[in-house]
């Protein structure tokens, strides 16, 4: 074969598969954020989560393959607020890549593009070792969700400039679905206005202010650190005093102290998805938060 008859077949293979290889690698901490970028992203991405929807997100315990992935990537998009920071760190030093590294254009941290909670006015321990910065759990109210697809939009128009269009039309196409989705589930949760409830860690602060659903305390003594007996008597006592209707319990912390206390003070014990793969119902991130309102709202 000549080089020209060569080349016009290649040609004809760039022309037909014009996105064979030139899909935009990106990878995300957390399976929530891979949702919502393979809303915005569409066809133009591949998108792989390190995380497993099941896992205490505090803690990610890191496979050989994650490192892999991480040297692949063209952008990693990251929950920030250091809920990465307990894992995430040593393996962006052994990938050693230098377009995801701190600093470069192909990292993108989402705790910039929301208002958080409970951020300390001063360096102290007062909220535990795992929420040194305010709670990062931001995610958890889905009216979040749309300042962080447009974040991710934004990053990937700059990172491929050839699908700006592509990238605005699957925005304005979530944005429309989504809303539509939130006046549903603003409609749902409007009854849970005022109620009392109490959380094992404070994985559902964002979604509980966002309703007016008031938090008596946590199980646990602070964010990471498990409960002490003292510190149940004193739950217990404030309890008695107040008409608590649920307990919120994550998929992977224990939930003795949960259960001991619901049993005691007949109190609705209530497991809540935290990503998307945390229950089997929680496939995507529609569902994911389907699931959460209706477990909140069913009787
Ligand atoms: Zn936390």
């Amino acid at each position: 074969m000549n080089m020209k008859k060569l080349i016009l077949i290649l040609a004809a293979f760039a022309l037909a598969f014009p996105l064979i290889g030139a899909k935009l690698q990106v990878v995300t901490t957390y399976p929530y954020i891979a949702g919502l970028t393979e809303q915005v992203g569409g066809d133009r991405v591949d998108v792989r989560a390190l995380a497993g929807g099941q896992w205490d997100p505090h803690t990610i315990m890191a496979k050989p393959s994650f490192i892999a992935k991480l040297r692949r990537a063209d952008l990693l998009i990251i929950n920030g607020a250091q809920l990465e920071i307990g894992w995430l760190p040593p393996l962006l030093n052994q990938a050693s890549n230098p377009k995801v590294n701190v600093g470069a254009r192909g990292l993108l941290d989402l705790s910039r593009s929301v208002k958080m909670l409970d951020v300390p006015d001063n360096v102290s321990r007062a909220h535990g070792d795992i929420h040194p910065d305010g709670n990062p759990h931001y995610y958890l109210d889905p009216h979040n969700m749309l300042p962080l697809a447009e974040a991710i939009a934004a990053k990937l128009s700059e990172l491929d400039g050839t699908g700006v269009q592509a990238y605005r039309k699957n925005l304005a196409d979530f944005r429309v679905q989504w809303n539509a989705k939130l006046e549903e589930w603003d409609r749902r949760l409007a009854d849970l206005k005022g109620a009392m409830v109490i959380e094992y860690h404070q994985n559902y602060d964002y979604l509980l202010r966002r309703y007016g659903i008031e938090l008596l305390g946590t199980i646990e003594l602070l964010p990471g650190i498990p409960p002490t007996s003292r510190h149940i008597q004193e739950l217990e006592a404030k309890i008695d005093n107040a008409s608590v209707r649920f307990i919120l319990q994550d998929v992977y912390n224990p939930d003795e102290a949960s259960r001991h206390i619901a049993t005691k003070h007949h109190i609705r014990l209530i497991k809540l998805p935290h990503d998307i793969g945390a229950v089997r119902e929680a496939d995507g991130l529609f569902s994911l938060f389907e699931e959460i309102i209706r477990r909140l709202t069913h009787d």
